[in-house]
């Protein structure tokens, strides 16, 4: 199944909120889930249906897939894994996603967004322990450093980072280097660390169907 190219900010009004999904532009007004609060389309301006409870789990999940990028059969593995892993399965689940490549240089910062994140770890603008990391879906383990390499420094997009991160603020799992620009992972994510407005119970419930 191919990724999703359309408009972004229609899935926001489609799950009917913020899915910070384009960076800088989700914080300022210009946010169309601000200025347009109701679903896209023709009927879009009608009430919302009250959605069933299956409804109410499927569309959990679509939030969850769309905020972190992933096509529904890798959100299938990320599930099966949870589920394999110890523990509880929809906080196990909540962590792999966190620990994605392109949601950690979302994190740290270095980036303005998830897919931004993908895209420029394709491009081959990182390093993870000093060593060449282009899979966007790679997942850092703690002790990890992660970092912007040399040579994209001097590119336009990473010139102006030091001052972009000068006041940015990183969860507690992560370690921030503004002078180096470089991350550690210093555990792995937990629910509480996490701001994603996800509920996992609804998820497991709708694969335990
Ligand atoms: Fe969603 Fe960001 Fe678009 Fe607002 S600006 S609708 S949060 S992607």
């Amino acid at each position: 199944m191919a990724r999703y190219t359309g408009p972004v900010c229609k899935l926001c009004r489609r799950e009917g909120v913020k899915l910070y999904l384009k960076g800088d532009r989700c914080y300022t007004e210009k946010c169309s889930v601000e200025k347009r609060a109701y679903a896209p389309g023709e009927h879009g301006q009608n009430k919302r249906k009250k959605l069933s409870e299956y409804g109410l789990q499927l569309r959990e999940k679509q939030k969850a897939r769309r905020i972190y990028g992933v096509l529904e059969k890798q959100f299938v593995n990320y599930f099966e894994k949870a589920d394999r892993q110890k523990g509880v399965t929809g906080e196990n689940l909540l962590r792999l996603l966190e620990r994605r490549f392109d949601n950690v240089v979302y994190r740290l910062g270095f980036v303005c967004s998830r897919a931004e994140g993908r895209q420029l770890v394709k491009h081959d603008h990182f390093t993870i322990n000093g060593h060449k990391a282009n899979i966007p879906s790679m997942l850092v383990d703690v002790g990890d450093v992660i970092q912007v390499k040399e040579k994209s420094m001097n590119s336009s997009k990473f010139k102006e980072l030091g001052e972009i991160i000068a006041n940015k603020n990183v969860p507690a799992w992560l370690e921030l280097d503004k002078e180096n620009l470089t991350g550690t992972v210093l555990s792995l994510p937990n629910k509480e660390q996490n701001d994603v407005p996800i509920d996992d119970h609804l998820i497991v419930e709708l694969y335990s169907r």
